[in-house]
C-alpha cells in the first residue's frame, strides 16, 4: 500500500533519529525508517559536549547507559609524552562534560524517544531510491511500495543514498584511512575504576597512524586502530599494536576480546546536501575521520538545524525552496573546514608536539582548542579556530594551484 506522509526521513542513526524527534515535538508527521532492526552494532562510542544541549532540546538522557566524559588524554607511549584536555578548560562559557556511550543501545533508546516524541518510526524498511519535484517528494522502498511526502531527510550514513544517486560523491584524501577495533569485556575493578576516573578517550599516537582507547559501561572497553598507510589493517596489525602497548596490556589484563570489525575508504564530501525538497544530514552528508570523535556531534548538529530550517517552512508551505536548507549547509562547512584543518594538522603537522605536548603553551591557544575538541565551533573569539580556518584556506589555495598545474 502506498502513502502520503509530511515528512520521511531514511535511517534512524542520531542524525535521523534527532531530526525525526524534533520535528515530531514541533508538531509535524514523520514517517522514520531503518533498514535495520534496531539495537544494532555501530561503531562511534565517544561523544562531545556539542551533543548535550540537544539532548536537551529533545528531552533525552543520555546518561542512563553511559560512562561520563570530562576529556581527551593523547599519549605517545615510545617517548612517554602526554596530554589531557578537560572540556571544562575550554574558552568561557565552557561546555559541561560529555559521555561515553555503547552505540546499539544509545542509537535504539534515542530512535524510540523519537518515537516517543511522535514520529512514526519503522525498523526493517529499507529505502531504494527518492524523486524530488516541485511538485512533492517519492520514495521508493525496497518492497516495491512508494511514499510520498512533502520533504525527504536523506540519513542514510555511510550508504550514503542520495550521494550516490546523485553522483555527488567526492573523496576526501589525507586523513587515515582504515580502521580496525574490538572490544575487551569483563575488566578487572582496578581497570574499571582507573577508567572511570575521567571517563576520558585516550588517543594513543603511533606510527603511520593512531589508537583509540574508550571506555564503555558494564565493564568494557572499546579498542581500535587507524592506520594512514593502505593495504596494512589485518587482524594481526591489530594484535601488533595491542601487544605493543603497556597500557593496553594493563587496562585489559584478564579481559576478554570480541571479534575484531574493520572499516576503510570513510572519508568523503556529498556535493549536492540539500536541494529540492531534500536534506541530507550526518554521514550522508560528509564524514571527514573518526579522530576527535565529531561523527555523532555533527550528524545531530545538522539534524538540529535542518529540524529549525524545516519546521516553520512546511507550516508556511515554503518547503518547495530549493535553497531552503542553505544555512545548513553553511554552518556544517564551517564545521567541515575547522575539522579539516584540524585533522590535516594532526596527521601531517608538527601540531601534536608543538602544541599538544608543549609544556607551557599560549594559554588562550589551548582553551580555543579545547573548545574546538569540545565541538563548539560556531563562536567568532575563539583565535586557536580562527587560525585553524586560515591555515585551511591556505591549504585549499594550494591544492587548487596544484589540480590546475596538473
Ligand atoms: C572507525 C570509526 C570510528 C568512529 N568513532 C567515532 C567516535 O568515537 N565518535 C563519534 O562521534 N563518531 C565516530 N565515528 C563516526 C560515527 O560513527 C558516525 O559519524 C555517526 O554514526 C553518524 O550518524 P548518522 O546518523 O549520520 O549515521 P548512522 O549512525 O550510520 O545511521 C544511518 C542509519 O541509516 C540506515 N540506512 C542506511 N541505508 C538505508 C536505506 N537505504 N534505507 C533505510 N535506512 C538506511 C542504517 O541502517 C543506519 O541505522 C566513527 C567512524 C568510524 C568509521
Amino acid at each position: 500500500m502506498n502513502e502520503e506522509r509530511e515528512v520521511v526521513i531514511l535511517g534512524a542513526g542520531p542524525a535521523g533519529a534527532t531530526a525525526g524527534g524534533l520535528l515530531a515535538k514541533a508538531g509535524h508527521d514523520v514517517l522514520l525508517l531503518d533498514r535495520d532492526t534496531f539495537p544494532r552494532e555501530h561503531i562511534g562510542e565517544s561523544l562531545l559536549p556539542a551533543e548535550m544541549p540537544l539532548f536537551e532540546a529533545l528531552g533525552f538522557a543520555p546518561e542512563g547507559e553511559a560512562i561520563p566524559k570530562a576529556g581527551a588524554d593523547f599519549v605517545d607511549e615510545r617517548t612517554g609524552q602526554t596530554a589531557r584536555f578537560l572540556f571544562r578548560d575550554a574558552l568561557p562559557p565552557a561546555p559541561a562534560g560529555a559521555v561515553q556511550v555503547e552505540r546499539s543501545v544509545f542509537d535504539h533508546r534515542l530512535a524510540e524517544h523519537a518515537r516517543k516524541l511522535g514520529a512514526d518510526l519503522r525498523y526493517g524498511v529499507r529505502a531504494r531510491a527518492v524523486h524530488t519535484s516541485a511538485e512533492g517528494a517519492r520514495v521508493e522502498l525496497g518492497d516495491g511500495r512508494t511514499i510520498h511526502a512533502r520533504f525527504v531527510v536523506d540519513a542514510t550514513g555511510r550508504d550514503r543514498l542520495m550521494c550516490g544517486q546523485l553522483r555527488a560523491f567526492e573523496r576526501v584524501e589525507g586523513f587515515g584511512v582504515a580502521a580496525v577495533w574490538g572490544h575487551f569485556d569483563d575488566l578487572g575493578n582496578e581497570a574499571v575504576a582507573e577508567l572511570a576516573d575521567t571517563g576520558n578517550i585516550t588517543v594513543l599516537l603511533l606510527e603511520q597512524g593512531w589508537g583509540w582507547v574508550i571506555p564503555l559501561p558494564n565493564a568494557r572497553l572499546s579498542v581500535g586502530f587507524v592506520s594512514t598507510e593502505r593495504g596494512v589493517v589485518c587482524d594481526a596489525w591489530f594484535d601488533e599494536r595491542y601487544a605493543a602497548s603497556p597500557l593496553l596490556q594493563r587496562l585489559t589484563a584478564g579481559a576478554r576480546r570480541g571479534p575484531l570489525r574493520r572499516v576503510g575508504d570513510y572519508s568523503f564530501k556529498n556535493t549536492r546536501p540539500i536541494g529540492l525538497r531534500y536534506g541530507c544530514i550526518g554521514d550522508a552528508s560528509a564524514f571527514l575521520d573518526p579522530v576527535f570523535s565529531s561523527g555523532v556531534a555533527f550528524a545531530m548538529v545538522g539534524a538540529a538545524e535542518l529540524a529549525r530550517l524545516l519546521a516553520p517552512a512546511l507550516r508556511e508551505g515554503r518547503e518547495d525552496d530549493p535553497q531552503l536548507l542553505a544555512p545548513l549547509e553553511q554552518k556544517m562547512q564551517r564545521a567541515y573546514d575547522v575539522f579539516g584543518a584540524l585533522i590535516h594538522s594532526f596527521y601531517h603537522t608538527a601540531l601534536v608536539q608543538n602544541l599538544f605536548f608543549y609544556d607551557d603553551p599560549d594559554p588562550e591557544l589551548r582553551a580555543g582548542l579545547i573548545s574546538v575538541l569540545a565541538g563548539d565551533l560556531w563562536r567568532e573569539d575563539n583565535a586557536f579556530q580562527n587560525m585553524l580556518l586560515r591555515s585551511g584556506r591556505r591549504l585549499e589555495r594550494r591544492q587548487t594551484l596544484r589540480n590546475r598545474r596538473s
